[in-house]
């Protein structure tokens, strides 16, 4: 059951969090890993050397996914060093959170060239090799303010609406080539980008949460494994909370 032996995801921004907890669990179950990050090389280096202690191939690539031209010369070489890729996993993301009223030109073009068009990058430079391979998963990082907004993230939730627009088009476009393409939408999650929260903040999101507590980023893995599976073949253009129950 859900066997990647030999097949290659790319991830981006899988040197810590939610990232790095999707290539640990499909590396677990055989898949060889190509990370690009943006440049935190401790970290980097300890996700490849507990990816690579289950057997897998691992390489980290320092590339920023905002960078239309980056993206595409690691994709080439991800193509040309794994012979390949199955599955692509868009997950890098930042936050830059302020009320619109302080919220700065900067600090939004900033959020939305990493979380949109970083997808948008990645999967341009990998479509027409899915075309090809008639064969593929690709798999977003969305959230649930993507969904229902955020007061203090209109930045932030613009580019998680948007991925679902990027999913659903691109599903539409690659269906009948056997490609996949779906979006998670992460609840509240601990992870470096939640931690920089206040108590106070904390405490207020986890009373709100059906399930009384955070997830883990296992909780999202869990579900990235099974859409990069081929039991989640017929499964395309889909968004699925993993929130506890948050967003219902
Ligand atoms: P995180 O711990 O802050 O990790 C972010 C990752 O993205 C790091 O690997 C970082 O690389 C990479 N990254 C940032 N900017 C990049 C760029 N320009 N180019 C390439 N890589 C870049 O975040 P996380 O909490 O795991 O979040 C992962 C994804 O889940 C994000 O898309 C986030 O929006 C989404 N999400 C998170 C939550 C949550 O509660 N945590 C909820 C909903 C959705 P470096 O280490 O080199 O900086």
């Amino acid at each position: 059951m859900m066997d990647l032996t030999g097949k290659t995801a790319l991830i981006t921004g899988a040197s810590r969090g939610i990232g790095k907890a999707i290539a640990l669990k499909l590396a677990g179950q055989g898949a060889n890993i190509a990370i690009p990050y943006l440049g935190d090389p401790a970290e980097a280096e300890q996700a490849q050397k507990e990816i690579e202690a289950l057997g897998v191939k691992c390489v980290m690539y320092v590339c920023d996914v905002s960078s239309f031209e980056a993206s595409k010369e690691v994709v080439e070489k991800v193509i040309e060093e794994f012979g390949g890729v199955d599955i692509l996993v868009n997950n890098a993301g930042i936050v830059r959170d302020k009320l619109i009223l302080s919220m700065k030109e900067e600090d939004f073009d900033m959020v939305i060239n990493v979380n949109l068009k970083g997808a948008f990058n990645m999967i341009k430079h990998t479509y027409s090799h899915f075309m090809k391979k008639r064969r593929g998963r690709i798999i977003s990082i969305s959230s649930i303010v993507g969904l229902n907004g955020n007061a203090g993230q209109a930045n932030y939730s613009s580019s998680k609406a948007g991925l679902i627009g990027l999913t659903k088009s691109t599903a539409k476009e690659l269906g009948g080539r056997n490609i996949t393409v779906n979006a998670i939408a992460p609840g509240f999650i601990d992870t470096d980008m939640t931690q920089q929260l206040s108590d106070k903040v904390k405490d207020a999101m986890k009373a709100q949460i059906p399930m009384k507590r955070p997830g883990t980023p296992e909780d999202i893995a869990n579900l990235a494994l099974f859409l990069a599976s081929d039991e989640a073949s017929y499964i395309t253009g889909e968004v699925i909370r993993v929130d506890g129950g948050y967003a219902m």
